[in-house]
C-alpha cells in the first residue's frame, strides 16, 4: 500500500500518488532552481 506522500517540492502542498516524489513535472524542473513558491497550479495547492 503506497501512503500518500507531499510533494517533494519545498513549496508545494500537493500529495503524490503513484509513488512519485514529485506531484508534476513543474515541481521537478524547478527543484534545481530552489523555488519559494509552486507553479504547479494544482488545486489546493497554497505553494504559490
Ligand atoms: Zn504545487
Ligand atoms: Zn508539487
Amino acid at each position: 500500500m503506497a501512503e500518500p506522500k507531499k510533494c517533494a517540492h519545498t513549496a508545494c502542498t500537493c500529495v503524490c500518488s503513484d509513488g512519485k516524489k514529485y506531484c508534476s513535472q513543474i515541481c521537478e524542473d524547478s527543484k534545481s532552481m530552489m523555488s519559494i513558491k509552486c507553479d504547479c497550479k494544482h488545486e489546493g495547492c497554497s505553494g504559490r
